[in-house]
């Protein structure tokens, strides 16, 4: 049994603020270590089920946080940029799970150090008139290639946004927002304890799993920061101007949709304050 794991940052217990997770920050490495221990605590409650090989797609920041020979389970690790898919690279039909560890809710909310891929540039993404963050966009990836989400981890805000596309999904929640730059975390060794209690009940009930909920065709909206980012937008083929500051992509191809979403994403990095 084969899980993909895409592990973010800023779910982790105890991390709420973006010098905890920038490399060259001076606390950096001591959360970069907690972050490390839930990815393996996340791959040891899937051993414990059963799983036997792993794929760790780091998609933090320049996604090479994690330590290869401290992965737990013989992990693969897939890291640094750039990688087309992003977040998602390395996914294939061949995988039977997929766990997003430490993931953060949507630029639109409360969720500590919210943000929907650019926070210069992205304010807020709905999909199918649901206002999704970064699991829900993911989530299009595995929808393509038929793999169940069946674990999230993060704040509370994280876990309701990804199980509105994920409906059977467990969660794993170690910390309860405040605001976007502040939790009430859990002590790490909980956190850990439970994101492998988590993690092995999600693979054990793997065969009531059901790929993501996303009705195709699937629109994709995007509201940005200002309309320049938007005007820039509609230069990729597919991407329409939908209002001043907002933008729709409408594909009954999930793979596609996401490559395009990708696409805006790097284009408006250039021009984003
Ligand atoms: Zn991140």
């Amino acid at each position: 049994m084969k899980v993909f794991i895409s592990s973010d940052m800023e779910g982790t217990a105890g991390v709420v603020d973006w010098s905890q997770c920038l490399a060259g920050q001076p606390d950096y490495d001591y959360y970069r270590g907690l972050l490390q221990a839930e990815v393996n605590a996340a791959i040891e409650g899937a051993q414990a089920a059963g799983a036997r090989e792993f794929l760790v797609n780091d998609s933090h920041s320049k996604m090479q946080n994690l330590r290869p020979d401290t992965l737990a389970g013989n992990a693969r690790y897939l890291s640094g940029s750039h990688k087309p898919m992003y977040m998602m690279e390395g996914l294939d039909a061949s995988f039977d799970a997929i766990f997003f560890v430490s993931y953060h809710g949507s630029m639109s909310t409360s969720s500590p150090l919210s943000h929907t891929y650019n926070p210069r540039a992205i304010a807020e993404v709905s999909l199918n008139g649901t206002v999704v963050g970064e699991s829900g966009i993911n989530s299009l990836v595995a929808l393509a290639y038929g793999v169940p989400v069946v674990l999230v981890t993060g704040d509370d805000i994280t876990a309701d946004e990804a199980t509105r596309v994920n409906p059977e999904a467990h969660t794993a929640v170690v910390k309860t927002a405040i605001s976007r730059f502040a939790a009430d975390s859990m002590h790490p060794a909980q956190a850990r304890d439970l994101i492998r209690t988590r993690a092995e009940a999600a693979i054990s009930a793997l065969a009531d799993a059901r790929p993501p909920r996303i009705t195709l065709p699937a629109t994709l909206s995007v509201m940005f920061r200002n309309p320049d980012l938007a005007e820039m937008a509609t230069w990729i083929t597919g991407v329409r101007r939908s209002g001043n500051t907002t933008t729709e992509i409408i594909e009954d191809d999930p793979l596609r949709l996401f490559r395009k979403f990708v696409s805006v994403v790097l284009l408006t990095r250039g021009i984003a304050e």
